[in-house]
Protein backbone atom coordinates (compact mmCIF):
# COMPACT_ATOMS: atom_id res chain seq x y z
CA UNK A 1 0.00 0.00 0.00
CA UNK A 2 1.45 3.74 -0.21
CA UNK A 3 2.45 5.08 2.43
CA UNK A 4 -0.23 8.31 2.86
CA UNK A 5 0.29 10.51 5.52
CA UNK A 6 -2.82 12.65 5.37
CA UNK A 7 -5.86 12.63 1.90
CA UNK A 8 -8.43 14.92 1.05
CA UNK A 9 -10.89 14.25 -1.72
CA UNK A 10 -11.48 18.00 -2.62
CA UNK A 11 -14.97 19.07 -3.16
CA UNK A 12 -14.97 21.84 -5.38
CA UNK A 13 -12.15 23.92 -6.73
CA UNK A 14 -12.00 26.97 -3.73
CA UNK A 15 -11.91 24.06 -1.42
CA UNK A 16 -8.97 21.93 -3.13
CA UNK A 17 -6.92 25.61 -3.26
CA UNK A 18 -7.75 25.86 0.60
CA UNK A 19 -6.74 22.53 1.43
CA UNK A 20 -3.56 22.98 -0.68
CA UNK A 21 -3.08 26.29 1.70
CA UNK A 22 -3.38 25.24 5.02
CA UNK A 23 -1.35 22.25 4.53
CA UNK A 24 2.63 23.53 4.08
CA UNK A 25 3.17 19.75 2.65
CA UNK A 26 0.30 19.38 0.54
CA UNK A 27 0.59 18.08 -3.06
CA UNK A 28 -2.12 17.94 -5.65
CA UNK A 29 -2.86 13.93 -7.47
CA UNK A 30 -4.68 14.02 -10.31
CA UNK A 31 -3.64 10.77 -12.27
CA UNK A 32 -1.26 9.57 -9.78
CA UNK A 33 1.26 8.25 -12.85
CA UNK A 34 4.34 10.84 -11.25
CA UNK A 35 2.77 11.15 -7.48
CA UNK A 36 1.95 7.40 -6.87
CA UNK A 37 5.38 6.33 -8.80
CA UNK A 38 7.38 8.78 -6.38
CA UNK A 39 5.47 7.83 -3.41
CA UNK A 40 6.02 4.05 -3.97
CA UNK A 41 9.57 4.85 -4.47
CA UNK A 42 9.60 6.67 -0.61
CA UNK A 43 9.49 10.06 -1.59
CA UNK A 44 7.65 11.50 1.92
CA UNK A 45 7.42 14.78 -0.01
CA UNK A 46 4.18 13.34 -1.68
CA UNK A 47 2.45 11.31 1.55
CA UNK A 48 0.06 14.45 2.01
CA UNK A 49 -2.23 14.85 -0.77
CA UNK A 50 -5.21 16.87 -2.47
CA UNK A 51 -7.22 14.55 -4.87
CA UNK A 52 -8.48 16.71 -7.66
CA UNK A 53 -10.44 13.69 -9.45
CA UNK A 54 -13.73 14.73 -8.52
CA UNK A 55 -13.58 17.68 -10.24
CA UNK A 56 -15.33 16.68 -13.56
CA UNK A 57 -15.51 20.25 -15.10
CA UNK A 58 -11.68 19.88 -14.88
CA UNK A 59 -12.41 17.37 -17.64
CA UNK A 60 -13.88 19.40 -20.13
CA UNK A 61 -12.15 19.78 -23.58
CA UNK A 62 -14.40 22.58 -26.07
CA UNK A 63 -14.23 25.65 -28.18
CA UNK A 64 -16.18 28.93 -26.27
CA UNK A 65 -17.45 31.33 -28.16
CA UNK A 66 -14.49 33.69 -29.02
CA UNK A 67 -12.71 30.48 -30.66
CA UNK A 68 -10.39 29.80 -27.92
CA UNK A 69 -9.93 26.02 -27.50
CA UNK A 70 -10.10 24.95 -23.52
CA UNK A 71 -8.88 21.76 -22.43
CA UNK A 72 -8.81 20.78 -18.55
CA UNK A 73 -6.32 19.70 -16.58
CA UNK A 74 -7.73 16.49 -15.46
CA UNK A 75 -8.40 15.50 -19.00
CA UNK A 76 -6.22 12.28 -19.36
CA UNK A 77 -4.02 11.46 -22.70
CA UNK A 78 -6.28 9.35 -23.80
CA UNK A 79 -9.21 11.70 -23.85
CA UNK A 80 -7.48 14.36 -25.03
CA UNK A 81 -6.35 12.33 -27.81
CA UNK A 82 -9.30 11.18 -29.12
CA UNK A 83 -11.53 14.56 -29.21
CA UNK A 84 -12.88 15.68 -32.33
CA UNK A 85 -11.69 19.46 -30.83
CA UNK A 86 -7.72 18.38 -30.78
CA UNK A 87 -7.84 16.23 -33.83
CA UNK A 88 -9.48 18.81 -35.83
CA UNK A 89 -7.75 22.23 -34.22
CA UNK A 90 -4.57 20.62 -32.89
CA UNK A 91 -3.53 17.51 -34.46
CA UNK A 92 -0.19 18.35 -33.17
CA UNK A 93 -1.09 17.63 -29.53
CA UNK A 94 -2.50 14.27 -30.00
CA UNK A 95 0.99 13.17 -31.96
CA UNK A 96 3.00 14.29 -29.00
CA UNK A 97 0.35 12.48 -26.26
CA UNK A 98 0.53 9.30 -28.69
CA UNK A 99 4.38 9.02 -27.57
CA UNK A 100 3.75 8.92 -24.11
CA UNK A 101 4.27 6.02 -21.90
CA UNK A 102 2.01 3.05 -23.47
CA UNK A 103 -1.90 2.43 -22.83
CA UNK A 104 -1.95 2.16 -18.86
CA UNK A 105 -0.38 5.95 -18.69
CA UNK A 106 -2.22 7.27 -21.09
CA UNK A 107 -5.24 6.23 -19.71
CA UNK A 108 -4.61 7.68 -16.50
CA UNK A 109 -2.17 10.58 -17.14
CA UNK A 110 -3.27 14.42 -17.29
CA UNK A 111 -1.83 16.74 -19.30
CA UNK A 112 -1.51 18.91 -16.24
CA UNK A 113 0.86 16.72 -14.60
CA UNK A 114 2.45 16.46 -17.69
CA UNK A 115 3.36 19.88 -17.05
CA UNK A 116 2.74 20.82 -13.53
CA UNK A 117 5.37 18.37 -12.43
CA UNK A 118 8.44 20.40 -14.71
CA UNK A 119 9.86 17.63 -16.22
CA UNK A 120 12.14 19.21 -18.93
CA UNK A 121 11.21 16.00 -21.32
CA UNK A 122 7.31 16.22 -20.89
CA UNK A 123 6.35 15.18 -24.53
CA UNK A 124 3.07 17.64 -24.36
CA UNK A 125 5.50 21.01 -23.57
CA UNK A 126 6.64 21.35 -27.44
CA UNK A 127 3.18 21.35 -28.68
CA UNK A 128 2.03 23.47 -25.21
CA UNK A 129 4.87 26.11 -26.52
CA UNK A 130 3.98 26.24 -30.61
CA UNK A 131 0.91 27.07 -29.55
CA UNK A 132 1.22 29.42 -27.07
CA UNK A 133 -0.75 27.95 -24.44
CA UNK A 134 -2.11 30.35 -21.94
CA UNK A 135 -2.97 28.72 -18.26
CA UNK A 136 -6.13 29.61 -16.31
CA UNK A 137 -4.62 29.04 -12.33
CA UNK A 138 -6.44 29.53 -9.67
CA UNK A 139 -4.89 30.39 -6.20
CA UNK A 140 -5.24 32.25 -3.17
CA UNK A 141 -5.83 35.63 -5.03
CA UNK A 142 -8.53 34.18 -7.15
CA UNK A 143 -8.21 33.09 -10.85
CA UNK A 144 -5.58 34.15 -13.08
CA UNK A 145 -3.71 33.85 -16.66
CA UNK A 146 -0.14 32.53 -16.76
CA UNK A 147 1.90 32.08 -20.17
CA UNK A 148 3.51 29.07 -20.77
CA UNK A 149 6.33 30.60 -21.98
CA UNK A 150 8.15 31.18 -18.81
CA UNK A 151 5.77 28.57 -16.83
CA UNK A 152 8.64 26.24 -16.49
CA UNK A 153 11.41 27.60 -14.00
CA UNK A 154 14.05 24.96 -13.79
CA UNK A 155 14.61 20.77 -14.24
CA UNK A 156 11.22 20.04 -12.32
CA UNK A 157 10.15 23.83 -10.98
CA UNK A 158 7.51 26.13 -12.30
CA UNK A 159 6.41 29.26 -11.21
CA UNK A 160 3.39 27.91 -9.41
CA UNK A 161 2.72 28.62 -6.22
CA UNK A 162 1.37 27.16 -2.63
CA UNK A 163 -2.13 26.67 -2.56
CA UNK A 164 -2.24 27.29 -7.56
CA UNK A 165 -4.32 24.71 -8.97
CA UNK A 166 -4.20 24.52 -12.67
CA UNK A 167 -7.65 24.46 -14.04
CA UNK A 168 -7.12 24.90 -17.95
CA UNK A 169 -5.17 25.45 -21.10
CA UNK A 170 -6.56 27.89 -23.59
CA UNK A 171 -4.93 28.34 -27.01
CA UNK A 172 -6.24 31.51 -28.55
CA UNK A 173 -7.69 31.44 -31.99
CA UNK A 174 -4.13 33.50 -33.61
CA UNK A 175 -2.42 30.76 -31.89
CA UNK A 176 -3.74 27.66 -33.70
CA UNK A 177 -6.02 29.19 -37.14
CA UNK A 178 -3.29 28.49 -40.43
CA UNK A 179 -0.70 26.76 -38.69
CA UNK A 180 0.13 23.50 -39.68
CA UNK A 181 2.72 21.61 -36.60
CA UNK A 182 4.50 18.53 -36.19
CA UNK A 183 6.08 16.85 -33.56
CA UNK A 184 9.21 13.85 -33.09
CA UNK A 185 10.47 12.53 -29.84
CA UNK A 186 14.07 10.88 -30.18
CA UNK A 187 13.94 8.23 -27.67
CA UNK A 188 15.93 4.90 -27.60
CA UNK A 189 13.10 2.72 -27.12
CA UNK A 190 10.09 3.39 -29.45
CA UNK A 191 7.64 3.18 -26.27
CA UNK A 192 7.51 3.41 -22.57
CA UNK A 193 10.45 5.53 -22.96
CA UNK A 194 11.48 9.12 -21.62
CA UNK A 195 12.47 11.47 -24.31
CA UNK A 196 16.24 12.12 -25.00
CA UNK A 197 15.30 15.01 -27.31
CA UNK A 198 11.51 15.92 -28.56
CA UNK A 199 11.15 18.54 -31.26
CA UNK A 200 7.72 20.39 -31.89
CA UNK A 201 7.67 22.98 -35.31
CA UNK A 202 4.39 24.98 -36.23
CA UNK A 203 4.65 27.44 -39.18
CA UNK A 204 1.90 29.75 -41.12
CA UNK A 205 2.48 29.73 -44.95
CA UNK A 206 2.22 32.36 -47.37
CA UNK A 207 2.67 30.26 -50.85
CA UNK A 208 5.71 28.39 -50.87
CA UNK A 209 7.18 30.87 -47.71
CA UNK A 210 6.96 30.63 -44.34
CA UNK A 211 5.44 33.46 -42.95
CA UNK A 212 5.50 32.24 -39.03
CA UNK A 213 8.00 29.36 -37.66
CA UNK A 214 7.35 28.55 -34.14
CA UNK A 215 9.80 26.03 -32.85
CA UNK A 216 10.12 24.11 -29.50
CA UNK A 217 12.71 21.54 -27.79
CA UNK A 218 12.38 19.31 -24.80
CA UNK A 219 15.70 17.89 -23.10
CA UNK A 220 17.92 20.65 -25.52
CA UNK A 221 18.40 23.04 -22.16
CA UNK A 222 17.18 23.05 -18.68
CA UNK A 223 13.78 23.82 -19.30
CA UNK A 224 11.46 23.04 -22.39
CA UNK A 225 12.47 26.32 -24.84
CA UNK A 226 10.98 27.85 -27.98
CA UNK A 227 14.36 29.25 -30.27
CA UNK A 228 13.57 32.53 -31.65
CA UNK A 229 17.28 32.69 -33.64
CA UNK A 230 15.93 29.77 -35.53
CA UNK A 231 12.79 30.83 -36.10
CA UNK A 232 13.95 34.24 -36.94
CA UNK A 233 15.93 33.06 -39.32
CA UNK A 234 13.55 30.77 -41.45
CA UNK A 235 10.70 33.48 -41.18
CA UNK A 236 9.73 34.71 -45.04
CA UNK A 237 12.50 32.22 -46.53
CA UNK A 238 11.56 28.96 -48.08
CA UNK A 239 12.72 25.82 -47.75
CA UNK A 240 15.94 24.53 -48.98
CA UNK A 241 18.95 22.56 -48.42
CA UNK A 242 20.52 26.21 -47.71
CA UNK A 243 17.89 27.99 -45.50
CA UNK A 244 17.46 24.76 -42.82
CA UNK A 245 21.40 24.92 -42.57
CA UNK A 246 21.11 28.54 -41.81
CA UNK A 247 18.69 27.92 -39.34
CA UNK A 248 20.13 24.79 -37.89
CA UNK A 249 22.99 27.04 -37.17
CA UNK A 250 21.49 29.65 -35.78
CA UNK A 251 19.52 27.22 -32.68
CA UNK A 252 22.78 26.83 -31.66
CA UNK A 253 22.50 29.92 -30.17
CA UNK A 254 18.68 28.81 -28.39
CA UNK A 255 19.65 25.39 -27.30
CA UNK A 256 22.12 24.49 -24.03
CA UNK A 257 22.02 20.76 -24.38
CA UNK A 258 24.05 18.48 -21.71
CA UNK A 259 25.42 15.23 -21.18
CA UNK A 260 23.37 12.71 -19.46
CA UNK A 261 23.11 8.76 -19.16
CA UNK A 262 20.82 8.63 -21.99
CA UNK A 263 23.23 11.14 -24.82
CA UNK A 264 25.99 13.24 -24.72
CA UNK A 265 25.57 16.88 -25.12
CA UNK A 266 27.47 16.61 -29.07
CA UNK A 267 24.96 13.72 -29.56
CA UNK A 268 22.14 16.06 -28.55
CA UNK A 269 23.22 18.87 -30.23
CA UNK A 270 23.60 16.87 -34.14
CA UNK A 271 19.96 15.84 -32.85
CA UNK A 272 18.87 19.28 -32.21
CA UNK A 273 19.68 20.25 -35.34
CA UNK A 274 18.63 17.54 -37.41
CA UNK A 275 15.07 16.94 -36.15
CA UNK A 276 15.05 21.11 -36.68
CA UNK A 277 14.89 20.27 -40.02
CA UNK A 278 13.46 17.39 -39.95
CA UNK A 279 10.47 18.68 -38.01
CA UNK A 280 10.18 22.05 -40.04
CA UNK A 281 9.89 19.95 -43.06
CA UNK A 282 7.22 17.60 -41.52
CA UNK A 283 4.87 20.69 -40.76
CA UNK A 284 5.39 22.83 -44.15
CA UNK A 285 4.43 19.11 -45.53
CA UNK A 286 1.09 18.43 -42.96
CA UNK A 287 -0.29 22.33 -44.42
CA UNK A 288 -0.85 20.60 -48.05
CA UNK A 289 -3.40 18.22 -45.51
CA UNK A 290 -6.02 19.27 -43.09
CA UNK A 291 -3.86 19.49 -40.85
C1 LIG B 1 5.47 3.98 -16.94
C2 LIG B 1 5.48 5.47 -17.17
C3 LIG B 1 5.85 5.98 -18.42
C4 LIG B 1 5.84 7.36 -18.64
N1 LIG B 1 6.19 7.82 -19.88
C5 LIG B 1 6.19 9.15 -20.10
C6 LIG B 1 6.52 9.65 -21.40
O1 LIG B 1 6.82 8.91 -22.34
N2 LIG B 1 6.50 11.01 -21.59
C7 LIG B 1 6.15 11.89 -20.59
O2 LIG B 1 6.13 13.11 -20.84
N3 LIG B 1 5.82 11.45 -19.34
C8 LIG B 1 5.84 10.11 -19.09
N4 LIG B 1 5.51 9.64 -17.84
C9 LIG B 1 5.27 10.60 -16.75
C10 LIG B 1 3.78 10.88 -16.46
O3 LIG B 1 2.94 9.99 -16.99
C11 LIG B 1 3.38 12.22 -16.86
O4 LIG B 1 4.20 13.20 -16.37
C12 LIG B 1 1.90 12.56 -16.51
O5 LIG B 1 1.56 13.61 -17.30
C13 LIG B 1 1.66 13.01 -15.09
O6 LIG B 1 0.23 13.32 -15.01
P1 LIG B 1 -0.65 12.79 -13.81
O7 LIG B 1 -2.02 13.30 -14.02
O8 LIG B 1 -0.48 11.33 -13.62
O9 LIG B 1 0.03 13.61 -12.63
P2 LIG B 1 0.19 13.34 -11.07
O10 LIG B 1 1.17 12.22 -10.85
O11 LIG B 1 -1.13 13.24 -10.43
O12 LIG B 1 0.87 14.76 -10.68
C14 LIG B 1 2.14 15.13 -11.25
C15 LIG B 1 2.57 16.46 -10.64
O13 LIG B 1 1.78 17.53 -11.13
C16 LIG B 1 1.03 18.18 -10.06
N5 LIG B 1 -0.31 18.44 -10.61
C17 LIG B 1 -1.12 17.54 -11.24
N6 LIG B 1 -2.24 18.14 -11.68
C18 LIG B 1 -2.14 19.47 -11.31
C19 LIG B 1 -2.99 20.63 -11.47
N7 LIG B 1 -4.15 20.55 -12.13
N8 LIG B 1 -2.56 21.81 -10.96
C20 LIG B 1 -1.38 21.92 -10.33
N9 LIG B 1 -0.52 20.87 -10.15
C21 LIG B 1 -0.90 19.66 -10.63
C22 LIG B 1 1.06 17.18 -8.90
O14 LIG B 1 0.97 17.82 -7.66
C23 LIG B 1 2.44 16.52 -9.10
O15 LIG B 1 3.45 17.34 -8.57
C24 LIG B 1 5.48 8.26 -17.58
C25 LIG B 1 5.10 7.75 -16.32
C26 LIG B 1 5.10 6.37 -16.11
C27 LIG B 1 4.70 5.84 -14.77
Amino acid sequence: MFPIEKYHFASSVGDAVQALAADEKAKIIAGGTDVLVRLHGGNSDYDRLVDINGLSELKEIKIDGEGNILIGSLATFTEIMEHEVVKKHLPVIAESLATIGGPQVRNSGTMGGNICNGAVSADSACAALIHEFDLLIEGLEGERTESINGFHTGPGRTILQKGDLLKYFCVRPENYKGFSASYYKYAMRGAMDIATIGCGAAVKMNGDVIETLKLAFTVAAPTPIRCKNAEKAMENKTITEETLQTMADALEEDVKPRDSWRASKDFRLHLIRTLAKKVTQQAVDNQGGTH
